[in-house]
């Protein structure tokens, strides 16, 4: 382990990988030389340090995590303490309510937060901009958003670590849970997952 590591080459990442951008999840993980695994069955949960829920379509993972049973079982985990970072749909997914019109929704409701989905209106759906991470360090965080959400309100647990400069809440953590509402698997900057990887050895110790 070199010193700017700061975690152990042996972790075993889940990417939830039923719909979405997964895999480039999984190749940055591979890029910082830990083991990444694709999970489609509830056993796979027994495998693994940490778990990341990728971005894609919110309905669908959550109508797709139900039909592969993994909805509750993942749901117990992360409430055991299972190290989990959600990004974009992932994080509409941990979030304990939304303003998901399908009431059918189904959240993993792990995190005390309440997110808008497809926040950012047409004009700026999609959008890149430099985000002032302080848990990164100095220098900026280059954010993707692609059609992302907000997180509207977080309870006191909640720990904001980055907002747009208007002061909208877009990166949070909650223990061992993180969520950012951009994509950092698609900015070549892996300080994120780094970021990740340190929570998921602490609790592994
Ligand atoms: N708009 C999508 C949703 O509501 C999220 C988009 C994304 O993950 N890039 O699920």
């Amino acid at each position: 382990m070199s010193d700017t590591q700061n975690y152990n080459p042996t972790l075993r990442i889940g990417v939830l990988a039923l719909q979405g951008d997964f895999e480039a999840h999984i190749k940055m993980l591979q890029t910082l030389g830990v083991e990444a695994k694709a999970i489609r069955l509830p056993e796979q949960l027994d495998e693994i340090d940490g778990i990341i829920i990728p971005g894609g379509e919110s309905t669908t993972i959550g109508k797709l995590m139900v039909i592969y049973e993994l909805h509750e079982v993942l749901q117990r985990k992360i409430r055991a303490g299972l190290p989990t970072w959600g990004t974009c749909a992932g994080l509409i997914l941990l979030a304990r309510e939304t303003d998901n019109a399908v009431a059918s929704q189904p959240l993993l409701a792990s995190m005390d937060i309440r997110v808008l989905r497809n926040a950012f209106g047409s004009q700026r759906e999609s959008f890149e901009t430099d985000l002032s991470v302080p848990a990164l360090g100095d220098e900026p965080f280059h954010a993707f958003f692609i059609r992302g959400p907000l997180v509207e309100a977080a309870g006191p647990e909640v720990e904001v670590l980055a907002k747009l400069s208007d002061d909208t809440i877009v990166a949070v953590r909650q223990g061992n849970i993180i969520a950012t509402a951009f994509h950092p698997e698609v900015s070549g900057d892996t300080r994120f997952h780094q970021y990740f990887l340190r929570i998921v050895q602490s609790v592994k110790g």
